[in-house]
C-alpha cells in the first residue's frame, strides 16, 4: 500500500495502520507545504480504501479513481474561493448513498479558500459524518482554516520534500546562544541581541526565513515520529503565518520566545 508514492515514511505508516485496525478517521486535515504531494496521497487514500487489493492502481475502481471519474470520490478544486453553495453540493454529495464502494470519498484541495459561511456549512457534516464516508480536507497552514474546521479533524503532517540544514546553522547558533541569555534571564543581554538581530534590511523576512529554518529542523529530527513535537511545529507555524498577516517582525520574534518556544528546538 502505497509504495510508489514519495510521501514521508510518517504519513504512509500512520495510514497503513489505520486501515489495517479498522480505525480510519471520518475526517482528515493534510496540511503542508507541497499541494500535489497531499493531493496524491488522498488520491491514494481513497484506493487504498476502495480498491479490491488495497489501492494496486489498476483495477478499474482504481482507474476510475485516479483520472476523477468514480461515482463515490469527489475532488473538489477551485482557484477563486470555496462558497457556501459549492459546499452544499459537497455535503449533497457525501450524504448520497453509495454506489460500488466500501468508503465515500470527499476531497477539498484547496482548504484555505473556504470562506467563513463555507465553513460553517462543513461544519454540520464534519459534525455528523454519513457512515463509511471520509473527508479529507488540504492546506497550506492549519491556521488558514478556521479553528472549529481544525478541532473536528485529525490532523496529518506532510513535512517539505527537502530540507536546508545548513544554511540556518548560524542563525542556529545565535538563537541558542540568546536562549541562554533568556533562561537565566539577563534580558538586557537578551533583547539588545534581539534587537541586533531584527536591524536588518527586511527583518520579517529574516525571521520568516529562521522559523523556516526551524520548522525544516524538527521535521528532520522528528522525521518519524512528527506527533512528538506537534506543539512546536504549530508555534513556528503560526509564527509564519502571523508574519504572513502583516504582524511585525519584533513581535513574532518575541512571542516565540516568551510564550512559544520550548527548548526542544533550540536542543
Ligand atoms: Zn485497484
Amino acid at each position: 500500500m502505497f509504495e510508489n508514492l514519495k510521501v514521508p515514511k510518517s504519513v504512509k505508516n500512520f495510514f497503513q495502520k489505520e486501515i489495517e485496525k479498522a480505525r480510519i478517521g471520518n475526517s482528515y486535515i493534510f496540511e503542508g507545504p507541497e499541494k500535489e504531494i497531499k493531493f496524491q496521497f488522498a488520491i491514494e487514500l481513497a484506493k487504498a480504501l476502495n480498491c479490491a487489493s488495497g489501492g494496486c492502481g489498476i483495477c478499474e475502481t482504481c482507474k476510475e479513481i485516479q483520472t476523477f471519474k468514480h461515482p463515490d470520490v469527489k475532488i473538489f478544486t477551485t482557484t477563486t474561493s470555496v462558497k457556501i453553495d459549492d459546499i452544499r453540493d459537497f455535503i449533497r454529495f457525501m450524504n448520497l448513498s453509495k454506489l460500488n464502494a466500501n468508503y465515500k470519498v470527499g476531497i477539498i484541495k484547496d482548504g484555505e479558500l473556504l470562506t467563513p459561511e463555507a465553513t460553517s456549512a462543513l461544519l454540520k457534516i464534519l459534525e455528523e459524518p454519513p457512515l463509511n464516508s471520509i473527508i479529507v480536507i488540504i492546506t497550506s497552514s492549519l491556521y488558514r482554516l478556521l479553528p472549529t474546521i481544525r478541532s473536528r479533524c485529525q490532523i496529518v503532517r506532510f513535512p517539505p520534500k527537502n530540507f536546508v540544514y545548513q544554511k540556518i546553522s548560524y542563525e542556529r547558533e545565535f538563537f541558542k546562544e540568546v536562549f541562554e541569555w533568556q533562561k537565566k534571564k539577563q534580558y538586557d543581554v537578551f533583547f539588545e541581541k534581539l534587537s541586533d538581530y531584527l536591524d536588518a534590511e527586511n527583518p520579517r523576512e529574516r525571521v520568516s526565513q529562521v522559523l523556516k529554518g526551524f520548522l525544516l529542523d524538527l521535521y528532520h529530527r522528528f522525521r518519524d515520529n512528527p506527533f512528538f513535537c506537534e506543539r512546536e511545529i504549530s508555534s513556528l507555524m503560526m509564527g509564519l503565518e502571523l508574519l504572513r498577516r502583516q504582524a511585525s517582525a519584533k513581535f513574532v520574534l518575541h512571542w516565540i520566545f516568551f510564550e512559544k518556544i520550548p527548548e526542544v528546538v533550540f536542543g
